[in-house]
């Protein structure tokens, strides 16, 4: 999910590969390495957990000496940050030395195999194990490009590799599967990465690996192939946009290309945890707590701002598919009011970088009182996803943008995996429900493309309301936090004062806010509320304030009450909140763009709050 680098060509590769590190560093990572193959076909590497910075501080760089290399920014997903499981890895003989972006699946499979004909490893990663694996085909086919193509057809999951082998030193191998993998091509020399960023300044014809394709670079030229060993012709592209540019992917903003990535960060986000031919939802970190999870007497949800409110969606959940009583609470509050905890209660606490000091304090009282904790994280490593007693990690990659998006999504979709595994467990879910789900949640990445195509409506409707002092949001049952979560994406990035409300709360209050400058949003979706959401709309309209609804798609009767629509795509209630969360993101960032806001950097806000 991080950064890859690669050099072959006429130059010593070290330096070369030191600068497209840095330039990748913009994504975040928490761990750097390079491999080198010097002049006498040896391979030395230096890795390190931390900076490129500091990597680059400790080694003796007359040792790296060669014009064949590669280098890697590891944003850790199996095991924790520290010099062992940073990348490269390498087999036992060190022979092949690999760094990878991306999940492997079915590492543990192929992990089993790979013990019983007697290989040993040193690293948590699923990326050594895929190392082995090119090493073990290695072994029987003396074949580089052989091993690494009979590798890549084992292997489940996502990949963009690039790899280096010390009985052919004359080449690198680069594959891609779901994690982007290009190379410049330069004169005599070809520069390799998962991100254009550090190519460009070398050259500007680039060609882009599609799923599936590998290619085997030498100094002279390159072969590009599927792994089904099919040949491949391709131009290279030329890249015309500037550096800034290319390091949000083209996007504007940090936070709108988070928005966009959504498709992929929920599926990194249930990948390999769903057996779709069973049914069945499997949480490997949970494992072993899941006795306390399916005897638990009551949950209590914890977590700060956004995650709070990923935690509300969560109780709904708990509580409808499993039936288990759920609380939720503000983690700077939990401690300080002297909680009643048993060691019944389970605690999940929910944390994006898994640093937030309230949350880890939280953690800690509820731990201290004898709960079982359970993280809900997505900085492999940090130090809520050490202390907790089990975890699972939401696997949305480095989230940039201060205004959480993907990291909520993900969120929500751990949630939803948690429950439904729960609930599957003690049978509180009914079959023919669970199916529907699962038929759904397959459909949920198209489903999210298609909210993202329509971004012009809301573009539109942004610049409708753009100078509105105030906005309420209103949604009732799983998209009451919804409405709480839109609230604060707009306070937090255009500085408009809004609040969220569950709809019929309105009417004890906020309504005598309501005028013809009050620009309220519903969240409508064609569920079992929504001729009360119809009916809470009229009070508003009746009182002259503007009405933008959230419908789905095909429901053209709301026309009638609402000035604006925004569509959204139908799915089962336990994942609505999840687009309907996306077009509120999409306008709040149009919204604060159009007032001219920092929406990556808004005044006074921090990524991850560590004070209390
Ligand atoms: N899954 C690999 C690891 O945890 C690769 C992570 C990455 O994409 O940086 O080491």
């Amino acid at each position: 999910m991080c950064g890859i680098v690669g050099y072959i060509g006429k130059r010593n590769s070290l330096p070369v590969l030191l600068e497209g590190l840095k330039r990748l560093e913009y994504r975040g990572y928490d761990s750097a390495g390079v491999a080198v193959i010097n002049s006498d076909s040896d391979i030395i590497f230096f890795k390190k957990a931390g900076k490129v910075k500091e990597l680059e501080s400790e080694f003796n760089k007359d040792l790296l000496n060669g014009n064949v290399g590669i280098g890697h920014t590891r944003w850790a997903t199996h095991g924790e940050p520290n010099d062992t499981n940073a990348h490269p890895h390498f087999d036992e003989g060190r022979n092949i030395f690999l760094v990878h972006n991306g999940i492997i699946e079915n590492y543990l499979s192929i992990k089993k195999k790979l013990s019983l004909e007697g290989f040993s490893f040193t690293s948590d990663t699923d990326s050594e194990i895929l190392t082995n694996l090119v090493e073990y085909h290695f072994r029987h086919k003396n074949d580089f490009e052989v091993a690494v193509r009979m590798a890549l057809t084992e292997v489940e999951g996502t990949y963009g590799i690039a790899c280096i082998c010390k009985a052919e030193p004359d080449k690198i191998i680069v594959a891609r599967m779901g994690s982007p993998l290009m190379f410049g091509v330069g004169i005599d020399e070809t520069i390799i990465s998962s991100d254009a960023a550090a190519i460009v300044n070398y050259t500007k014809n680039v060609i882009y690996l599609e799923d599936g394709e590998f290619a085997v670079i030498r100094k002279g030229g390159f072969q590009l192939k599927t792994i089904k060993d099919e040949h491949i012709m391709r131009e290279a592209q030329r890249i015309e946009y500037d550096l800034a540019e290319i390091e949000k992917g083209g996007f504007e903003h940090f936070m709108l290309k988070e928005i966009c990535e959504q498709p992929e960060s929920i599926q990194n986000t249930y990948r390999g945890r769903i057996n779709f031919d069973t049914g069945l939802v499997k949480l490997g970190g949970l494992e072993t707590v899941k006795d306390k999870l399916l005897s638990a007497k009551r949950f209590i949800i914890t977590g700060c701002g956004t995650a709070w409110h990923a935690g509300l969606v969560g109780e709904y959940m708990l509580e409808r598919y499993c039936r288990v009583p759920t609380e939720v609470e503000y983690a700077s509050e939990f401690r300080y009011r002297q909680p009643i905890i048993n060691s019944d209660d389970v605690v999940f606490v929910i944390s994006q970088s898994g640093e937030t000091a309230d949350s880890l304090a939280a953690m800690k009282e509820a731990k201290r009182l004898g709960a079982t904790t359970v993280g809900i994280v997505n900085v492999v490593g940090s130090t809520i996803a050490r202390e907790v007693d089990a975890g699972t990690y939401i696997h949305a990659g480095p989230e940039i943008g201060v205004a959480s998006t993907k990291a909520f999504t993900s969120q929500l979709m751990s949630l939803a995996l948690i429950t439904l595994m729960i609930a599957q467990n003690k049978g509180t879910i009914k079959e023919r429900e669970l199916d529907e789900m699962l038929r759904e949640l397959k459909m949920l990445p198209d489903k999210i493309r298609q909210i993202i195509e329509k971004h012009k409506e809301y573009e539109f409707v942004a610049e409708e309301f753009k100078d509105s002092r105030n906005f309420l949001y209103l949604g009732r049952g799983f998209n009451f936090p919804v409405a709480l979560e839109g609230a604060l994406k707009l306070k937090e990035i255009s500085y408009i004062h809004a609040e969220g409300y569950p709809a019929a709360e309105m009417k004890h209050g906020p309504i005598a806010l309501i005028d013809e400058n009050m620009p309220v949003v519903f969240i409508a979706p064609k569920d079992s509320t929504y001729d009360k959401i119809i009916s809470n709309i009229e009070e508003i309209k009746a009182r002259k304030g503007k009405i933008i609804a959230l419908a789905n798609d095909g429901d053209e009767d709301i026309k009638r009450y609402s000035d604006y629509i925004i569509h959204v795509p139908r799915t089962a209630p336990i994942f609505a909140p999840i687009l309907n969360s996306i077009p509120l993101q999409f306008l709040s960032y149009f919204i604060a763009t159009a007032r001219g806001c920092n929406v990556d950097q808004p005044r006074n806000l921090a990524k991850s709050v560590t004070v209390e």
